[in-house]
């Protein structure tokens, strides 16, 4: 059966937080979507703690909504026994906890009524690349239908079949059950030797308790599942919360990046691309900022006039900060917890997400703008770099600043195009003749920003001790 034959300009494959952003941000941009989704999505049935970076993208989507649809708990206080000692109230730290299946769903019914057109439940079976467009086989029903696009999104999570991966982090398995009649109240995280466990209230008088190990650790435990994860529990002194449902959900947590690149007319988001370490809790809102940056991507690759290399180019950039920048957050709660237990669970994790994550960050500023006639020029470290960014929501390359305190080269600051300006300032002068200099190209307000901004970053500095 074929009841659609029209060529869409994206097929979306999976609904879960990346690929329904996806789709809805490229059809707000006109382009023509279509979104299979399996069904699976929170098949783990375990709920998601989400970061607050996940509100402001859903504020920017203008998808409110979604979180009332989701959210299980909202401002559960967190206690942590991170290492050693009791287990303590986190002062200030609250979890917003909300059901993964209502909240995917809540995303794919906005994508739709942004006009994308979905296809559920509807499992992508086989793709083909015939020269010009994707056939792609779906299956709805047990029928297969065909689909055609020029372009396919995998947002299709950790399962998809259709990639290769490379691990970025030490095997890791999360292994979850439900307990009912449980009394807590609030979302523990709590840490031993060679494992660490979270748990949060999921239901009336209901708690799941997720424990995150090692594959081998458990292995060395006798017995099927249940034995196991009992053993687990217990093994690290993690209180017991209420009656236990038999049922164990054992899943791969191990972080990892997809091993094939980008190309002209594929592109993976979400999980699909990078799946995080779970311990920083910022796997929903990474999804969604991928799905954010591929639709300039992907509205540059289909633009005849777009620049293909630096859609590309900017899309590994921006896939690499993200990563460092969540690996930074596992990072430190990895080290945190090493200092303590010195097992080489927690030793070995925070060497590999402390190598992969951000540099530090810049020293804290002096003065935020120098005095009028103070001599200031560009720092020697300053350098002038070609690089892909965004010029009018398309993916360009432009003219750009880099220095040792930015962790990227920088086309524009508060929309100004910095690097012509900035070159400006290659002799020492005085801040306020930059600045008069800068004013036939910008309003005062502007310029004061971007002296401000440079003198902060240190890419210009004192001419003069
Ligand atoms: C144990 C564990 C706990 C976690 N806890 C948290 C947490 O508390 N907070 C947090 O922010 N993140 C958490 N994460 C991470 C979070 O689940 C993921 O980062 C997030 O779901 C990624 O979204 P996604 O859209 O890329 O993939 P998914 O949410 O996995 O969605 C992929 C979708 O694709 C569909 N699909 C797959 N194959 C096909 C196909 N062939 N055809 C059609 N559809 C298909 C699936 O049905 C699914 O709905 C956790 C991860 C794990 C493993």
């Amino acid at each position: 059966m074929e009841p659609d034959r029209a060529l869409f300009d994206v097929f979306v494959v999976g609904g879960g937080p990346a690929g329904a952003a996806a789709a809805l941000t490229l059809a707000r941009r006109g382009l023509s979507v279509a979104l299979c989704e399996a069904g699976d999505v929170g098949r783990l049935g375990m709920p998601w703690s989400l970061s607050p970076g996940v509100s402001a993208q859903l504020s920017f989507l203008g998808l409110n909504d979604v979180l009332r649809d989701a959210v299980l708990r909202e401002d559960l206080s967190v206690w942590r026994r991170w290492g050693g000692g009791a287990l303590r109230e986190t002062p200030g730290g609250t979890t917003l906890l909300c059901d993964a299946v209502r909240f995917s769903q809540a995303m794919c019914a906005s994508a739709e009524a942004s006009g994308v057109r979905m296809a559920r439940p509807a499992r992508l079976h086989r793709r083909r690349w015939n020269g010009r467009a994707w056939d792609l086989e779906v299956l709805t029903s047990g029928a297969a239908e065909t689909w055609r696009a020029r372009f396919l999104v995998d947002a299709a999570g950790r399962g998809t079949a259709f990639r290769r991966r490379t691990l970025t982090g030490t095997p890791t398995i999360a292994v979850a059950a439900t307990w009912r009649d449980a009394r807590s109240e609030a979302t523990t995280i709590v840490s031993a030797s060679k494992a660490w466990f979270w748990s949060a209230p999921t239901g009336s008088r209901q708690t799941t308790l997720v424990g995150f190990t090692d594959p081998q650790h458990f292995r060395t435990f006798s017995g099927g599942s249940w034995d196991r994860y009992a053993a687990l529990v217990r093994e690290a002194g993690v209180e017991l919360p209420g009656t236990p449902d038999r049922e164990i959900v054992v899943c791969n947590a191990t972080p990892y990046l997809s091993a094939s690149p980008a190309s002209r007319r594929l592109l993976r988001v979400g999980d699909a691309d990078a799946a995080l370490d779970p311990l920083s809790s910022t796997g929903v809102q990474a999804a969604i900022q991928s799905a954010l940056a591929a639709g300039p991507v992907v509205a540059t690759l289909l633009d005849p006039h777009g620049d293909a290399n630096a859609a590309l180019a900017f899309w590994e950039a921006r896939r690499r900060a993200r990563v460092r920048a969540h690996q930074g957050w596992s990072a430190e709660l990895y080290a945190e917890a090493a200092a303590f237990h010195r097992t080489p669970f927690w030793t070995t994790r925070t060497a590999e997400h402390q190598a992969s994550s951000s540099p530090p960050a810049p020293p804290a500023p002096s003065p935020p703008v120098p005095h009028p006639f103070d001599i200031v020029r560009l720092d020697p470290r300053t350098a002038f770099v070609s690089a892909a960014c965004l010029v009018d929501d398309r993916a360009a390359y432009r003219e750009c600043v880099a220095h040792p305190t930015l962790t990227e080269p920088v086309a524009f600051v508060d929309g100004v195009d910095a690097a012509p300006l900035l070159r400006l300032a290659a002799t020492a002068q005085t801040a306020a003749d930059l600045v008069a200099r800068w004013s036939a190209r910008l309003a005062p307000a502007e310029s004061y920003r971007l002296l401000s901004w440079a003198w902060r970053q240190g890419v210009l500095s004192a001419a003069l001790p």
